[in-house]
């Protein structure tokens, strides 16, 4: 049995999907809005039977090491939610203001 998480997440497709990503997107967070990203976060989470190489279902997030401006853990944060209930979640409170 394949952990659906992991699929999708080694390997070079996904080596070179990180890349076409920073590329095409940067590394503004999708979550908190600041620069300096190192993840990359699968809109539809794979647990939720997104597609873990497909471009479109790619943005850039912050991982484990934090956000340098806000010090969230973006992809902590937002973790198999879907986007837009995070989304929600950062504007019924000081989504800015460090914890
Ligand atoms: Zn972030
Ligand atoms: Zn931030």
């Amino acid at each position: 049995m394949t952990d659906p998480k992991r699929q999708g997440r080694s390997g070079r497709p996904w080596r070179r999907a990180q890349k076409r990503m920073r590329r095409d997107k940067g590394d503004v967070c999708i979550l908190c809005g600041h620069e300096g990203s190192q993840d990359v976060d699968h809109v539809d989470a794979l647990a939720r039977g997104g597609s873990p190489l497909d471009p479109n279902n790619h943005e850039p997030i912050h991982g484990a090491d934090g956000c340098p401006t806000c010090l969230r853990k973006c992809n902590q944060t937002k973790g198999d939610k879907p986007l837009e209930s995070v989304l929600l979640l950062r504007t019924s409170r000081d989504w800015y203001m460090p914890a």
